[in-house]
């Protein structure tokens, strides 16, 4: 009889979820899996803007990590201080780890500080805590200018500082005092969503529509705290009332210092997700495998690792590539979503199909969190 696989996965975000889900149902008794995570709870990405607006409490939207009954895995809420990926050790808060398998699903950190002036007078809502402290900001704000900032790229989920104005348009009409606000949007690309067309020309004419300027092409490198200014990479300075900010993204501490980064994310196999050490794999947001940082992707490429580990262990034909395809929802205000399906590594390069925003959308949005907390948690509504 064979032994149990001994699997730890760092980080219990959508790739650490996923999978721990699917080497669960497709290994069961042969399976000794540990899943630890820094908190007691997760949250999907796009509930900071529910979070943020108001939409939703935010107890309602974190899922406790103590549902998670799978045979074969235990969770452990502890934080992660260091990994060693040539002995497959890592130690923790509560103790030492040696794995057969180790895989890394860490995410992406902010870093704040390397934006001046963004911790003094700027507001990031890329984490839960700041989309916290904007959702209480928000009501008092009944005059001047906004800008939604992107200040770094890679950033998480491209469509969300376009779905942040489009919502912001919408909260702040619904508040009666959008006729005194002006909405700026400062993106690096030149269009909303590079990769499809079809959702970028939608984005656009809603942006028209509701009077929301875009700024493409450029970042805001700087905020001046004592005029409110952000100041773009050209140097260009835009006076601000407010400033929402998508902050620079980099790996977890833990994993720069661990030998696993080159050239600021983890470099993977593209096809499988193992990383230049044996039987250690890297998924999500913490790689730069070449998809956008988004929950969608990283859950596919947990179910690829997945796939590549369980034919390692039964000594079996690993069939299904990685080919970086994904739907994401676009939250357009009004109640309706838009989706794009992409493609990125099929192609030659990326192709999104561009399916129109609509209220059906929006069922089928919250189905898709539904079956997440399904899948994941054991949660039924
Ligand atoms: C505003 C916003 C909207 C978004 N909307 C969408 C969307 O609509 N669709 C979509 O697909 N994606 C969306 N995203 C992106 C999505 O949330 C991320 O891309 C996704 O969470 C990445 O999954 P991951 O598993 O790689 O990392 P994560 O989900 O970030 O998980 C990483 C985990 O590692 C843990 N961790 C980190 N360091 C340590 C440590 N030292 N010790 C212990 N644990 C640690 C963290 O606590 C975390 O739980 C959005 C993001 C934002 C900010």
């Amino acid at each position: 009889m064979k032994s149990k696989l001994r699997v730890v996965v760092l980080g219990a975000g959508f790739g650490g979820l996923e999978i721990a889900s699917m080497l669960s149902e497709e290994m069961g008794d042969c399976l000794d899996l540990t899943l630890i995570d820094k908190n007691d709870s997760f949250f999907f990405g796009f509930s900071k803007l529910d979070v943020m607006f108001g939409r939703r409490p935010s107890q309602s939207v974190r899922y406790s990590y103590s549902h998670i009954k799978k045979p074969g895995v235990v969770f452990r809420q502890e934080s992660i201080k260091s990994i060693d990926p040539e002995t497959r050790r890592v130690i923790t808060s509560g103790g030492t780890y040696e794995a057969d398998v180790l895989v890394v699903a860490l995410g992406a950190d902010y870093n704040i500080k390397a934006t001046p002036g963004l911790s003094d007078a700027g507001n990031e809502f890329y984490s839960f805590e700041g989309a916290e402290r904007v959702r209480k900001i928000l009501p008092d704000f009944k005059k001047g200018n906004v800008i939604i900032g992107v200040t770094g790229f890679p950033f998480k989920c491209p469509p969300a500082p376009s779905e942040t104005a489009l919502l912001l348009h919408e909260y702040l009409t619904m508040r009666g005092v959008r006729k005194d606000c002006h909405i700026s949007l400062v993106v690096p690309f030149e269009l909303p969503i590079p990769p499809s067309y079809g959702t970028s020309k939608a984005l656009l004419s809603s942006f028209e529509e509701n009077h929301i300027r875009y700024v493409p092409e450029i970042m805001v490198g700087a905020i001046d705290p004592v005029h409110k200014l952000a100041i773009l990479d050209d140097g260009t300075e835009l006076p601000f009332d407010l400033f929402l900010g998508i902050p620079e993204h980099c790996v977890p501490g833990v994993v720069a210092e661990s030998g696993l980064v080159f050239d600021e994310w983890v470099p993977v196999d593209r096809s499988n997700l193992k990383t230049r050490f044996p039987n250690v794999y890297a998924i999500g947001d913490v790689t730069s495998v070449g998809t956008p940082k988004a929950g969608i992707f990283a859950a596919g490429a947990a179910r690829v690792a997945a796939g590549s580990i369980m034919a390692e262990f039964n000594g079996s034909e690993f069939v299904k590539a990685y080919d970086g395809a994904g739907s994401c929802y676009v939250e357009f205000g009004g109640g309706k979503v838009g989706r794009v399906d992409v493609d990125f590594f099929s192609n030659p390069s990326p192709k999104g199909i561009h399916v129109e925003a609509s209220r059906e959308l929006a069922v089928e949005k919250r189905s898709y969190e539904s079956s997440g907390k399904a899948r994941w948690f054991g949660i039924s509504e």
